[in-house]
């Protein structure tokens, strides 16, 4: 009998979800509902288990359809009981949250305020939330949020220099993303160095990217702020511009507020300033052949990131180990090479055969032999959301 916890991502349009052996990290079922949500239009769902791929529609398109597929399809399978609880993946825990909880009423109406701060996000969570309640009526629901592991951010890292009654009254200031994967990392790699409080500066690096100083347990600062746009270039979000940008735009361009928004999160970035893709891959390849556009867009890329990287520091007063995580952290030997070179002044280089020889999945030291540690430590948020939730049910 194997305890399982299934580990769910609510998007407004999808459901990612995965059944997780909190021990082990295997993933023995998991898959996506797609196209929900979308008013009278079926939705469709990706079964993945064993060699099995299987795909069906969803006729109604809704979240609650897809979470009871999943019911019936674990239940098919013979593995319904196996199942002890659900852990949820939710973006945005305000300064409600500083680690993960067990979800009741008062978890819930919680999750619901933080729309407020959240509002592409968090509505999808609280949908999953009730469905998945409806779904596993007996089983224990976790939330485990991006947010939480930066609440130990001190005042003057996560304030910005806005009127204070905005942070007062509002709560508008920093909070941070990418947390789970973070702290997975962290503790990854703290028991690589041996040393469980090891000041680390972790570059997560995706489509979207976030450079975290992390002293021990606890992130001293960010590179995110209120929302997942600030900071690092992304795939296809423009992360750092100055803010009188929008206005600007909004009165010369005569752009409304919603298309410099849509501008800002969804073509700017990698995409934006190489005009052929959000995706580093495809760009690494284009710059290859002779693509000067593509050139362009990384080295905006990796200057910003290096940048970032040196100001964490600041957060720190230093740090033992560099980290590198995420699909391009975990992949891309040349970002990382480029990355490092910036950081030469500061005691760290790269062995190029291992920097070349590190990717899909491998965790090494990548750094020269002078070097101060550089490590590639692949992350698995899945895995420290199944475990959280097994904590929290242990803790009752
Ligand atoms: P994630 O959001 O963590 O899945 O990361 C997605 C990003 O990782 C995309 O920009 C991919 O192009 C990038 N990526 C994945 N594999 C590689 C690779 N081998 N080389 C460069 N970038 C990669």
């Amino acid at each position: 009998m194997s305890n399982w916890v299934l580990v769910v991502n609510c998007g407004s349009s999808s459901v990612k979800f995965a059944l997780v052996d909190p021990e082990s990290g295997n993933e023995s079922f998991h898959g996506i509902a797609e196209r929900l949500g979308q008013g009278s239009q079926a939705g469709e769902i990706t079964y993945q288990y064993g060699d099995e791929k299987e795909r069906h529609s969803l006729p109604d398109g809704k979240h609650e359809q897809a979470l009871a597929d999943i019911v019936e399809k674990l239940h098919s399978l013979g593995w319904l009981e196996q199942v002890v609880a659900v852990g949820h993946r939710v973006v945005h825990g305000g300064e409600y949250f500083s680690d993960s909880v067990r979800i009741d009423e008062n978890v819930r109406d919680k999750i619901a305020d933080c729309i407020r701060l959240a509002p592409l996000h968090n509505p999808a969570h609280v949908i999953g939330i009730d469905a998945a309640k409806a779904a596993f009526p007996d089983l224990p629901q976790v939330a485990v949020f991006d947010t939480a592991f930066h609440q130990y951010m001190p005042e003057h890292a996560y304030l910005y220099a806005l009127p204070y009654e905005m942070y007062r009254e509002h709560g508008i200031r920093r909070y941070g993303f990418h947390g789970t994967s973070f702290r997975y990392v962290a503790v990854r790699t703290q028991t690589l160095l041996d040393n469980a409080n090891a000041k680390l500066v972790i570059a997560h690096l995706g489509n979207g990217g976030s450079v975290a100083a992390v002293d021990g347990e606890h992130s001293l600062d960010t590179t995110m702020g209120l929302t997942p746009l600030e900071g690092l270039v992304h795939g296809t979000r423009s992360g750092d511009i100055d803010p009188a940008i929008p206005y600007l735009l909004t009165e010369q361009f005569a752009m409304d507020a919603k298309a410099v928004n849509d501008m800002l999160w969804k073509e700017s970035g990698l995409l934006g300033l190489s005009e052929l893709s959000n995706d580093c891959r495809t760009l690494e390849q284009a710059m290859d052949e002779g693509n000067e556009a593509a050139k362009r867009a990384l080295d905006v890329y990796i200057y910003r990131l290096a940048k970032h990287i040196a100001g964490q520091m600041v957060a720190l007063g230093g740090t033992d180990a560099l980290v590198f995580t995420g699909g391009i952290g975990e992949n891309s030997s040349y970002v990382r090479a480029e990355v490092v070179k910036l950081l030469a002044f500061m005691g760290f280089a790269l062995d190029s055969a291992k920097n070349e020889a590190t990717n899909r999945g491998a965790e090494a030291n990548i750094a020269s032999a002078q070097s101060r540690p550089v490590w590639v430590v692949p992350t698995n948020e899945e895995l420290m959301i199944a475990r959280d939730t097994v904590r929290l049910m242990e803790q009752g």
